[in-house]
């Protein structure tokens, strides 16, 4: 990112000359109607700082990875497992990603969910759950009825 200043798009959480991507390539993944879009990467940061839009009742990938997730929404509202935890989110939390941590964002019926997500520059893949870690994952019944996969 060469640019000093990036203004926002007239309409709606884009921002001029920032591609909208799809979350992750189709198939690779299980996710339902994601858009990723990288605000601020490159030299000098050893971070990426993405917004990541969830469509209404749409989910992102149930995964987990050894970094980290600093998160703040900044549209609309949902829900995220962390860990064993599942949590009401909305505009302006914070959600804090652990190493190894379950975690899946999802969006209400009726809005959008926005939010920024900031991770190491270099970091390792995410891995998806076996059939072993779903079937630990279903043994608590709020995990079994909130998972998406
Ligand atoms: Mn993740």
């Amino acid at each position: 990112m060469t640019k000093h200043k990036t203004k926002r798009s007239a309409q709606g959480y884009t921002w001029e000359g920032v591609a909208v991507h799809a979350y992750k390539a189709e198939g690779q993944a299980p996710f339902k109607a994601v858009t990723r879009q990288v605000l601020f990467e490159g030299e000098g940061l050893a971070a990426q700082w993405r917004y990541f839009e969830v469509a209404p009742g749409g989910y992102t990938t149930l995964e987990r990875h050894q970094h980290v997730h600093a998160v703040m929404v900044i549209r609309g509202q949902g829900h995220c497992l962390i860990g064993e935890e599942i949590h009401p989110i909305g505009l302006f939390d914070l959600v804090w990603v652990p190493p190894l941590t379950w975690h899946q964002f999802q969006a209400t019926a009726d809005e959008p969910l926005g939010f920024l997500c900031l991770v190491n520059a270099e970091r390792d893949p995410p891995q998806l759950p076996s059939e072993n870690d779903l079937a630990e994952l279903r043994r608590k019944p709020h995990i079994a009825k909130f998972i998406r996969v």
